[in-house]
This record gives structure tokens, sequence and C-alpha cells, in this order.
């Protein structure tokens, strides 16, 4: 790895919770001061490329790394657009028949919840008892 790669993967890492590749460069640019969004850009997808990271899609074009690859969920708030790992007993039904009329190989399924995080419903709440 580049030195470069080793700490775009580092703040992937510390950011933790489903950055951006703009929130990435944002905080890798504070340790390399020259670097580029398009170098970020690049180093994120080789990352993604050799499995070292994952990403996660969500309501709208953002793409989120992820650099937990253990098997988890994702649920994205839909008002502030934060993507959260989520326990949950929600299962992907395993009778899912792959064979399809369409004649596609299916290889992969992306899921991604949608909801209300924990502090925007508060402040949905907090809006309604002022009015
Ligand atoms: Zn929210
Ligand atoms: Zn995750």
């Amino acid at each position: 790895m580049t030195k470069q790669r080793v700490i775009v993967f580092n703040t992937v890492k510390a950011l933790g919770s489903h950055p951006t590749a703009f929130e990435i460069f944002e905080r890798v640019r504070k340790e390399l001061p020259g670097v580029s969004l398009s170098t970020v850009y690049r180093n994120l997808s080789i990352l993604v490329d050799q499995g070292d990271i994952l990403t996660v899609r969500g309501i709208g074009q953002e793409v989120h790394y992820d650099h937990n690859l253990h098997d988890h969920y994702h649920v994205q708030c839909r008002i502030c657009g934060k993507v959260s790992d989520i326990h949950t007993d929600f299962i992907i039904p395993s009778c899912i028949n792959p064979n399809n009329e369409e004649g596609y190989i299916i290889e992969d399924m992306l899921i991604t919840l949608i909801g209300v995080c924990p502090e925007c419903a508060n402040r949905m709440k907090v809006e309604d008892e002022d009015a």
C-alpha cells in the first residue's frame, strides 16, 4: 500500500460511521494538505476493489464507505442522511429464488433500511410540542 492509501484506509476506520468520500477527503486533507478529491476517490476505489472496505448505498447519489467487513445491515435516516449499522431481527428471506424470467445471473442483493434516526425523531417531537 502506498502511504496515501494507508492514510485513506485509516481515515475510513477512524471516521467509523460510514463516511462519504467528501468527509474522508476533508479529514485526509488535514494530514496530507496537497491531496486532491480525485486522489482520495482513486484510493477508495482501489481499497474497495481489494476488499479492504465496502461501499454502502442509500437514498441519493452519495456512496458511503465502511471498514466493517462483517455481515451486517445498514439503516439510513431519510432526514439527516446518516448511515448507521442496525442490529435487528430483520432477516433476508432465504427462500428468494434467484431464477428469474428476465434471465439475470443474480450475484448479490443490496439492502439499506430507510427510516428516521433517534436524534431526528426527537427533534421532530420537540418541534411538534412547540407548535
Ligand atoms: Zn437523522
Ligand atoms: Zn456498516
